[in-house]
């Protein structure tokens, strides 16, 4: 049976890039996740984890750290070294190596948490007693993580994710033309 570990579930996209992201950098797995990119993250990985699991399932290696990434392009395995702090900063270095969407899609976002698959729910009221009644109220669109099941809308913070996202974009073009 093949292993269902946070970060590896079911409906991912045939064909994008997966990540398995070192403990230093949650934020950027968490970033990942939104993006709807499939990213194992645990805070408990210790490097020989990152390596099996790396080799074992296809996934890129994200890390902060030059020995892993070195003992990683020993091994053949692919590794995008972030150097940078900050995260319009770090996914612009990731996505100079690898090419990553840096645009907001929420239907296919996954949950920054765990990694699992978002359901959007249609019918708000049967969220009533799980999501803030402000939010019920202000929003109508709302998803459920199939794994752990926290709820998520679209609310006034996606105005900030835009923001970092066109801040990355605009970084990654400035790399790209060498300045
Ligand atoms: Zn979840």
């Amino acid at each position: 049976m093949p292993e269902r570990g946070p970060g590896a579930p079911r409906g991912g996209h045939p064909g994008e890039p997966r990540f398995i992201v070192d403990t230093m950098l949650g934020d950027l797995a968490r970033w990942l996740r939104l993006l709807g990119y499939d990213t194992y993250y645990s805070s408990r990985l210790d490097d020989w984890e990152i390596l099996r699991r790396a080799e074992r399932e296809g996934r890129i290696i994200v890390t902060m750290d030059r020995g892993l990434a070195s003992r990683a392009r020993r091994r053949g395995l692919r590794v995008v070294r972030i150097a940078s702090f900050g995260a319009a900063e770090r996914l612009a270095e990731l996505a100079l190596h690898v090419p990553v969407r840096l645009e907001a899609d929420p239907s296919r976002s996954r949950c920054p948490e765990c990694g699992g698959p978002l359901r959007p729910v249609r019918d708000k009221e049967k969220l009533r007693g799980r999501v803030p009644p402000a939010a019920l109220e202000a929003y109508s669109v709302f998803y459920v993580c199939e794994r752990c099941g926290r709820v998520y809308w679209e609310g006034s913070h996606w105005a900030n994710i835009r923001r970092v996202l066109r801040e990355a974009r605009e970084m990654l073009a400035r790399a790209q033309r060498g300045g």
